[in-house]
């Protein structure tokens, strides 16, 4: 069987983010996904309007029956909702500490939507920040995480919060205008840098997409580099080709190709 990525996410009953996100970039990446769902959202292209967070005993329950029948190297989280899913995974983690760890600190919907008490979430990260292989934060969500507003001591801070390493994403920063450029930090070090042409308009579940494929090549043993460089490709074409289901709504990755 094709190795496994076990996804701790939420259901977007859009489609573009969340647990489908990341079944769809896992699959197109090569592995496979299995997925103990943190949440069920209420939400479409335009807002989020609530969510019931599962319990973290269910959340669990989930994780432990798929971890020795499939073969799981890599574990991705997305939205966790609540410090006890988060507790959950840091649990989890620990009695599994061989696998590989894409950890993708959702805070805030990109619509703006709330997907848990931000302070809480941003407090709790803090046991997940050690443990992940790479961290993959767009830059609204590295300040926040460190409560620093320039980036170049916002991505020190993260590496003193025990990050191993960590991808920053510049697609929220306005400046440059007309490119996007994101950079991997391993241990505090700059090891690679992209800059993409930004494309016009608001996404839905684009994080979650990227962070998906990136561990779906890390479940097949990908180097995190080429990892970063596979997905940010994959993404930069299924967000040109992205769908737009209503007019004031954020598009949709089209991430079938
Ligand atoms: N996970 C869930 C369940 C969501 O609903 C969202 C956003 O709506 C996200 C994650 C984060 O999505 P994005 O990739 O747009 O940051």
């Amino acid at each position: 069987m094709r190795p496994t990525v076990l996804c701790f996410s939420g259901l977007d009953p859009s489609g573009g983010a969340g647990l489908q996100a990341d079944i769809e970039a896992i699959g197109l990446s090569g592995a496979h996904a299995a997925i103990a769902c943190t949440a069920l959202t209420i939400q479409n292209s335009q807002n989020v309007f609530s969510f019931d967070a599962t319990s973290k005993d269910l959340l669990l329950a989930q994780a432990n029956a798929v971890i020795d029948d499939l073969p799981i190297n890599t574990v991705k989280s997305g939205m966790l909702g609540t410090t006890d899913n988060i507790a959950a995974l840091a649990q989890f983690l620990d009695q599994h500490n061989d696998l590989k760890y894409v950890l993708d600190p959702v805070l805030v919907a990109n619509s703006g939507g709330c997907l848990g008490d931000l302070p809480t979430l941003v407090e709790a990260f803090k046991v997940l920040i050690p443990r992940a292989t790479v961290i993959t934060p767009n830059t609204v969500e590295l300040r926040a995480l460190t409560s620093c507003e320039d980036l170049t001591d916002a991505t020190q801070r993260i590496f003193e919060l025990g990050a191993q390493a960590v991808l920053v994403k510049g697609g929220h920063e306005k400046l440059p205008a007309d490119v996007i450029i994101n950079r991997l930090y391993v241990a505090g070090e700059l090891i690679y840098e992209s800059e993409m042409p930004r494309i016009d308009g608001e996404f839905h579940g684009s994080g979650c997409s990227l962070a998906s494929f990136i561990a779906g090549r890390l479940a097949l043993n990908d180097s995190l580099e080429k990892a970063v460089e596979l997905a940010e490709k994959w993404l930069h074409r299924a967000l040109e080709r992205a769908d737009s289901p209503h007019v004031d709504g954020q598009k949709m990755p089209r991430r079938f190709t």
